[in-house]
C-alpha cells in the first residue's frame, strides 16, 4: 500500500534524488558518437558510489527468470523501449539513448529516466524525446492532492497519442520510497482502475515509454532487452517526484 512519507523521509529522498539526477548531468555532458553503454554504466556507477549510494538497478532480479541486472543503469538505444543491458556497444551519430538510473541512499530510492540525442538526430527523433518529456510533464501536472492516480495516466496517453504516438502497455510508473517499486502502479494509459487518490507525502516515479509505431513490444532472449516490436524509435522520461501541499515536487534534481 502507498503510504505518506514524514518530512524527514522526504529530504532523505531529495538526497537519493539529487545523486540521480547528478548522474543523468553527467550522463548529458559525456554522451556522443564512440562511447560505449558499458563506459555510461561504468561512470555512472563511480559517482552513485562516491556518493556513498548504491546502484538499485545492479542484480535487481528478473522478472522472467534470467540473470539478476548486471548493470548500475539501463542504457537503451533506438529501438529498445527500457531495460537495456549497458555494453560494448559504441553510440552512434543519430543514435537516441534512454538511460535509467537508480540509487538508494540512507535507505530512500531516487528512479529517473532521460531520452538523449547522440549527436544531430532526425527531426523524428528529436520530436519524440520532446514530445515524450512533455508528456511526463502533463502527467506530473496531475500529481496534485485530491487526484487520481487515472488523472495522471489520461493526461499522459491523451497528450501522447494527441501527437501520433503510442503509449506502452506493458510496463508503467510506480510508487517508490524504500523500495524501488512501490504501490501503486501508474499505467500511462486509462485503464478500468481509478486508482488511489493522491495525497500529500506520496512519493511517485512517472515514467511514460512513448513509441512512433506501434505500443506492443518483446523482450529479447537476455530476458532484460525490452524493444518495440515493429523496430521504430522509443523514447523514456521519468522523475520521482512527491505530491505536496504546493503541487508535485521533482524530486531527481540537482539542490
Ligand atoms: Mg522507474
Amino acid at each position: 500500500m502507498i503510504y505518506i512519507k514524514s518530512r524527514r523521509e522526504l529530504d532523505k529522498m531529495r538526497r537519493a534524488g539529487e545523486v540521480v539526477a547528478l548522474v543523468h548531468h553527467k550522463m548529458a555532458e559525456i554522451i556522443r558518437p564512440g562511447i560505449t553503454t558499458i563506459e555510461l554504466d561504468r561512470i555512472a556507477e563511480e559517482i552513485i558510489r562516491n556518493k556513498g549510494a548504491i546502484p538499485s538497478f545492479k542484480g535487481y532480479p528478473c522478472a522472467y527468470g534470467g540473470l539478476d541486472f548486471p548493470g548500475s543503469i539501463c542504457t537503451s538505444v533506438n529501438d529498445v523501449v527500457i531495460h537495456g543491458i549497458p555494453g560494448d556497444y559504441a553510440l552512434k551519430e543519430g543514435d537516441i539513448i534512454s538511460i535509467d538510473v537508480g540509487a538508494i541512499l540512507d535507505g530512500y530510492h531516487g528512479d529517473a529516466a532521460r531520452t538523449y540525442a547522440v549527436g544531430e538526430v532526425s527531426k523524428e527523433a528529436k520530436d519524440l524525446i520532446y514530445h515524450t518529456e512533455e508528456a511526463f510533464n502533463r502527467g506530473m501536472a496531475q500529481a496534485v492532492e485530491g487526484n487520481r492516480i487515472s488523472d495522471i495516466s489520461k493526461a499522459i496517453q491523451e497528450y501522447a497519442e494527441s501527437k501520433g504516438y503510442k503509449v506502452v502497455r506493458d510496463y508503467v510508473g510506480h510508487g517508490i520510497g524504500t523500495e524501488m517499486h512501490e504501490e501503486p502502479q501508474i499505467p500511462n494509459y486509462v485503464t478500468r482502475e481509478k486508482g488511489v487518490r493522491l495525497s500529500s507525502g506520496m512519493t511517485l516515479a512517472i515514467e511514460p515509454m512513448i513509441n512512433i509505431g506501434t505500443w506492443k513490444v518483446r523482450v529479447l532472449d537476455d530476458k532484460w532487452t525490452v524493444v518495440t516490436n515493429d523496430g521504430k524509435l522509443s523514447a523514456h522520461h521519468e522523475n520521482t517526484l512527491a505530491v505536496t501541499p504546493n503541487g508535485p515536487e521533482i524530486l531527481t534534481r540537482l539542490y
